[in-house]
């Protein structure tokens, strides 16, 4: 029996899980992939990776500014950028606040977060009940037994799950499904290395773009150092994302969002790798306005991540902390040490 079983190994999951694990409960994460980080995820490639989610880290509140500086003294994350171009008609360029990139790829910090966490991978939870305990039925058939349960999962996601409870509590339902998530569809190319000189004496690292189908392209091997070939990173813009989301040949979409980026470079659209990554729950359109979302009955069941307070990584993190303090707070409400990335960093 645990204490608390969280859905989710995304960024909010493990905060959640950190916090409450610090206070000496008995969780577990739940995670449907192999791997862990949710969005912050990192694709591996031959000799080489690339971050086909959050592109980089900067600093949006108090948070994401502790988690850079406890990330950046470890050295697992290093400055990336402090500008970014603009591709409208003509290439411009603003100064923005200093971007930060892990050389390994994104999920490092993921990774690094999840120290001591006890993990079950490649598990789907399916359905909740609630007798004397929560009972989470896994798509394999594995169950596992919790007094108390957090969904740190797009609301979408958490609302199916929810529905999936006899009687469920209407309020927390209606809140969560009145969130709503836009879709991306995420190109990775790796390029021959004679590209390589020309990428480097680019004056962009990263690249909003005003188009109808791409809206950010990244030159994600400048995040790490001695790259030997360019590998960049496309972004669809969601409305393209809505219309191809469910497209059987993925392949002909990755290419025309190459074609439609070589007019910045005409190699682009020559690559020697091209993988796309479907996104379906990328981006927070619609969030809601608290930290978290909870039910006491029929037994505690609370909610936490990027669409609760926010839309972006701060959020995350915030709501997975504060979700850590209530769901304490309806168990045995002990003493919840702050949240503290350094010390976390630490223990790995
Ligand atoms: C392409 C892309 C680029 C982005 N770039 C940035 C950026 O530059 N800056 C920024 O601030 N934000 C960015 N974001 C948003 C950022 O990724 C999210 O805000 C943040 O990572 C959300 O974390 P989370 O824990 O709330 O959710 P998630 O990361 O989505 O974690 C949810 C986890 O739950 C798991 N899961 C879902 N359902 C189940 C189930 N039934 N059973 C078990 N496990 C389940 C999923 O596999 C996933 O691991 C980007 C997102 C995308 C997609």
């Amino acid at each position: 029996m645990l204490d608390v079983a969280i859905v989710g190994a995304g960024l909010s999951g493990l905060i959640c899980a950190q916090q409450l694990r610090r206070s000496g409960y008995q969780v577990a994460l739940i995670e449907k992939s192999r791997g862990l980080g949710g969005r912050l995820a990192t694709r591996r490639l031959p000799n080489t990776c690339a971050d086909h989610g959050v592109r980089f880290l900067d600093e949006q509140g108090t948070r994401t500014g502790e988690l850079i500086q406890a990330g950046r003294d470890r050295n697992l994350l290093q400055a990336w950028t402090d500008s970014e171009h603009q591709l409208n008609g003509e290439l411009g360029s603003t100064a923005v606040p200093p971007r930060y990139a892990a050389a390994d790829g994104m999920t490092a910090i993921a990774k690094a977060l999840a120290t001591q966490l006890e993990i079950h991978h490649s598990l789907r939870v399916v359905q909740l009940a609630a007798g004397e305990s929560w009972r989470l039925t896994c798509e394999s058939g594995e169950a596992f037994e919790a007094r108390s349960i957090g969904l740190a999962i797009p609301a979408p996601q958490a609302a199916t799950l929810i529905e999936s409870i006899a009687f469920p509590p209407t309020d927390l339902l209606t809140q969560v499904r009145s969130v709503e998530f836009d879709p991306c569809l995420t190109v990775i190319a790796t390029y021959d290395r004679k590209y390589q000189a020309e990428v480097e004496s680019l004056p962009w690292r990263s690249i909003e773009v005003n188009h109808d189908d791409v809206t950010w392209i990244g030159i994600d091997s400048s995040k790490r150092k001695n790259s030997a070939a360019p590998v960049m990173v496309l972004h669809s813009s969601a409305e393209f994302a809505l219309r191809f989301l469910e497209a059987e040949d993925l392949q002909a979409i990755a290419n025309h969002l190459l074609d439609c980026a070589s007019n910045l470079l005409p190699w682009l659209n020559q690559p020697e790798i091209l993988q796309i990554h479907r996104w379906r729950y990328a981006f927070v359109r619609r969030a809601c306005p608290d930290l978290t979302l909870l039910a006491t009955h029929p037994l505690p069941i609370a909610c936490c991540g990027d669409w609760c307070g926010g839309t972006n990584v701060e959020a995350a993190l915030r709501s997975g902390e504060a979700t850590a303090a209530q769901i304490n707070q309806l168990l045995d409400d002990r003493t919840v040490p702050p949240l503290d990335f350094a010390a976390i960093l630490d223990e790995s």
